[in-house]
């Protein structure tokens, strides 16, 4: 069995002003960083409106596509900005998470890597913000009960900041436990331990400012691993944001690659035990690029020795 990798060259259209971090060089590094890998190579479709609609009102869809930019940069907030290419990267990043669960449900994969941008895990329902247009991880989740009828999905989300794009799509969906661990305080101020969803399948686990890799390792094993074993999701869809690593420019967290390969292989582990393995995986932050392109790869090293 083989691990997929997910991308589309428009992905690399969604540009953004200098200087900002969610740039396309960063998905340039990621790629470039998995390219000696043995991968099942998939393009990336286009998501259907009715992949988005799952999560998203239409309103929320004619808003982002009628806010692209002709020309130039359009702003949607102090972070977040459209060029002309954005509507067509965040389709294909959406289709990709899309099309990596039906990869990995149909078993043609044991698992998969969405290399895309623009990220999702901080849209929420109405609203595009930090860099996010459309919730890939929430989308995808909803596609795999929705569509193929799962009765329980986890998605387990590492970035640094708080994944409240996807708490708030599956605040009220009990077929969806959401686990997402954030450095606080940070941006986005959501993720307390109290932020629990309307059937408690929402578990925020805050990390201190400054912490590292052991208390990251300490607080997954107490509190993630114990929570996925209990709910027995039948697929793990992972926010894979790399911007807890030491070197990263906009939090202070101190992962190490090492530890980006210790929470893939463990969640690899617990997908073995409950779902045959079964892990959708799409690129969230990251804004080293160095660090980026080091921990992705270990990330994605992890999935394929999961697969074989
Ligand atoms: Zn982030």
């Amino acid at each position: 069995m083989t691990t997929a990798l997910l991308t589309h060259a428009d992905c690399l259209g969604h540009v953004t002003p200098d200087g900002h971090p969610e740039r396309v060089a960063r998905l340039e590094h990621v790629l470039h960083a998995l390219e000696p890998l043995e991968l099942k190579r998939v393009t990336a479709p286009l998501a259907a409106d009715d992949d988005l609609l799952r999560v998203h009102p239409e309103s929320h869809i004619r808003t982002i596509q009628s806010t692209r930019p002709v020309e130039g940069f359009a702003q949607i907030d102090g972070d977040t900005f459209m060029s002309p290419g954005s509507v067509d990267a965040a389709y294909r990043a959406a289709g990709a998470a899309v099309r990596a669960v039906d990869l990995v449900l149909s078993g043609e994969v044991s698992n998969a890597f969405c290399a895309t941008r623009p990220p999702g895990h901080h849209a929420e329902t109405e609203t595009a913000m930090g860099f996010c247009l459309f919730g890939n991880a929430a989308l995808a989740a909803k596609h795999a009960l929705d569509h193929h009828g799962l009765s329980r999905v986890a998605v387990v989300d590492f970035d640094v900041h708080h994944g409240n794009g996807t708490q708030d799509l599956l605040w009220d969906e009990r077929r969806a436990l959401v686990i997402t661990s954030q450095q606080m305080p940070l941006w986005p101020g959501s993720g307390r331990p109290d932020e629990t969803g309307a059937y408690e399948t929402v578990l925020n686990i805050p990390l201190a400012p400054a912490s590292g890799g052991a208390e990251m390792r300490a607080a997954y094993a107490a509190q993630a691993f114990p929570r996925l074993r209990a709910f027995k999701p039948e697929l793990i869809i992972i926010s894979a944001g790399f911007d807890a690593h030491q070197d990263d420019p906009l939090a202070s967290l101190n992962w190490s690659t090492g530890d980006f390969a210790w929470i893939t292989a463990e969640l690899c582990r617990i997908a073995g035990e409950l779902c045959d393995g079964r892990i959708v995986s799409t690129l969230e932050g990251g804004y080293d690029l160095d660090a980026l392109a080091d921990a992705a790869r270990a990330h994605v090293e992890e999935l394929i020795k999961a697969a074989r």
